[in-house]
């Protein structure tokens, strides 16, 4: 099999939209387990195409159990000093933590 992957083909592309929507969709369906299934699609479909989910949707998945992370309803976000700065995440859906460092600008 040829290892020749030219960058940007239509792959990709179609792959992008449809995480796009797939992330649309969890966030305005209604049932939870709906939405997880849509996340783990959505996961799935960036995978095998080989690209990344973009930054802002990712932060606001569970790694753990695919949910819609929304803070004040079924997430916890705290902001830490006892290391080095950190945002933490807590799901409450499965209890997992997650982690942000944040690093100072100056
Ligand atoms: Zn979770």
């Amino acid at each position: 099999m040829p290892r020749r992957r030219p960058r940007g083909t239509s792959v990709r592309r179609m792959a992008r939209a449809r995480v796009d929507r797939l992330w649309e969709m969890a966030c305005e369906c209604e049932d939870p387990t709906l939405a997880k299934r849509y996340i783990s699609i959505a996961r799935r479909v960036a995978q095998k195409a080989r690209i990344k989910i973009p930054r802002d949707i990712k932060r606001r998945i569970c790694k753990k159990c695919n949910s819609v992370l929304i803070p004040g309803k079924n997430c916890r976000v705290r902001m830490r000093t006892n290391r080095s700065s950190h945002i933490t995440v807590t799901c409450f859906t499965c209890g997992a933590i997650r982690r942000y460092y944040v690093r100072r600008q100056c």
